[in-house]
């Protein structure tokens, strides 16, 4: 994308994480003026200094240059933003998105659903520093929220700031972690929900411009600028995210029978992707879905659907089979070796390749496994190893299990005396490394692979028994 002037959009971004940090330094690109609002310190104080606090293919570069053409600001919180400045003095637009976290609710009696908390605490913090009778603020909530909560901030706002005008709008994002920067730039369209009932049209207008302001460099481009229902908007993000995580959960299924059947799950899923009404993306077996979205969406869309006494069965079972199909991760490999006592090395510690995120990762449930099971483990990732530490300390595993995990550096490191190798994400460098040298290096002659990144041929031509997801022994 070429670079544009800055134009007279102020965007303010609420929350640095994967979503917030691509969008605001992106937009930037786009050529609004952006402030990324971010509460922990420790992330905005490395942010300021030029560091980027995430693994993101190209956003180091991008939020360097958009800090060095001026569009791009860190901010603690809402007060140290223009938004404080007082009524009159804030000419352009104001467009504030939150893109804070909506984690699965832990509470009694409400597991399953989102928590809103950040969203609410973000928009108090919105209402109380706003000056007296400001200007229309435009607020987007970019976080995944369930259908009807912008109606509901938008209730809770007028309650407590009957004097300023708000519009609340749905603008949900679709990127993809490990991809990100790419991904929102070129969108497969661009999703806004846009408020009816007794919103003053005026405002909604004016909401309709800022995005069309926003996201003209991409529209041009041919991009999907859609305007929905606000409650469409909500719905539709969880509704394509409970999508993916049904075609994921029955290809883990399929690839069960796969590996009882003699047929192979990849000959299945090529044959099944090349009819237009399937498509070949999301068909690979895999070790059940992580990460900070499908696990927590899925239940949260359940949640509130049962809510208006709707019962997502579909959805629920993708969210129990995917359940199910990380906790059995142990028990595969102990149907094929005894684990107690053995040493095994876990390959891909992220929840996919090509992200440091661990959240709901399937190595995570894996080694808690392992360790029960008795088995010492050497954990590599050549990205995601210090939030996988941070993880598993979370956990406070007893001593006796803790000290039977060992951090590997390199992954030489870690396949070293090991009796077993197991891939969970199918980083390069795990797909590159010769079946020669692994041999050299481990004791034993066991690789579980819950990718099918490893070639079967040469393993077994190096002695390696493959037990791979989707395809029977000897196939
Ligand atoms: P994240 O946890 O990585 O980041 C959230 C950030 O917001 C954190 O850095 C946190 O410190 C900050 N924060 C929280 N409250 C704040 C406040 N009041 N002021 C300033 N900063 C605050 O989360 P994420 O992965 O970026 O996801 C954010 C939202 O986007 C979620 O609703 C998620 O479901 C959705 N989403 C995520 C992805 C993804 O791939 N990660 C994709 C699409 C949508």
């Amino acid at each position: 994308l070429p670079p544009v002037p800055p134009h007279p959009l102020e965007v303010i971004m609420v929350g640095a994480g994967y979503v917030g940090l691509v969008s605001g330094a992106a937009m930037a690109r786009l050529g609004a003026t952006v402030t990324v609002v971010e509460s922990n310190p420790g992330r905005l104080t490395a942010l300021r200094s030029g560091t980027i606090p995430l693994h993101e293919p190209g956003l180091g570069e991008l939020v360097a240059s958009e800090r060095a053409a001026n569009r791009l600001h860190f901010a603690a919180n809402l007060a140290e933003t223009a938004l404080s400045a007082p009524a009159g003095t804030f000419k352009a637009p104001r467009l504030v998105f939150l893109a804070v976290g909506t984690p699965e609710n832990t509470k009694p009696g409400q597991q399953g659903a989102a928590d809103l908390s950040a969203v609410q605490a973000a928009l108090d913090e919105l209402a109380s520093l706003l000056p007296p009778n400001p200007s229309l603020t435009i607020l987007a909530t970019k976080s995944t929220v369930p259908v009807g909560t912008g109606a509901a901030l938008a209730r809770r706002f007028q309650a407590l700031r009957p004097d300023a005008p708000l519009v609340v709008t749905s603008n949900p994002e679709f990127l993809a972690e490990g991809q990100a920067v790419h991904n929102f730039l070129n969108p497969d369209r661009i999703l806004v929900g846009l408020p009816g009932g007794d919103t003053p049209p005026s405002y909604v207008q004016a909401a309709r411009q800022a995005y069309s302001q926003l996201y003209a460099p991409l529209v041009i481009k041919g991009v999907p600028l859609l305007f929905t229902k606000r409650e469409s908007a909500e719905l539709a993000k969880y509704a394509a995210n409970a999508f993916l995580a049904v075609k994921i959960a029955f290809m883990g299924e399929i690839a069960d029978f796969c590996e009882h059947s003699g047929a192979s799950v990849d000959e299945v899923a090529h044959a099944m992707g090349l009819d237009p009404r399937i498509g070949p993306e999301f068909l690979e077996a895999g070790p059940g879905y992580g990460g900070s979205c499908l696990p927590k969406d899925v239940p949260a869309l359940v949640a509130s659907a049962a809510q208006s006494n709707i019962t997502l069965t579909v959805p629920q079972a993708a969210h129990l089979a995917n359940k199910a199909r990380k906790a059995g991760l142990g028990g595969r490999m102990a149907r094929v070796m005894h684990l107690a006592g053995k040493r095994i090395a876990l390959l891909g510690l992220a929840f996919k390749a090509g992200t440091d995120d661990v959240r709901a990762s399937p190595a995570l449930d894996l080694a808690t496994d392992l360790l029960s099971q008795g088995a010492s483990l050497a954990l590599h990732d050549p990205e995601a190893l210090a939030n996988a530490r941070a993880a598993m300390q979370a956990l406070d595993l007893p001593p006796q299990q803790s000290e039977r995990l060992h951090w590997a550096p390199t992954l030489e490191a870690a396949l070293t005396g090991a009796d077993a190798a197991v891939l969970l994400a199918a980083w390069p460098c795990y797909k590159d490394i010769a079946p020669d040298h692994m041999a050299q290096l481990m004791k034993g002659r066991h690789l579980f692979d819950f990718r099918r990144a490893w070639q079967p041929q040469p393993l077994r031509a190096a002695g390696f028994t493959l037990h791979a997801v989707g395809m029977a022994e000897e196939t």
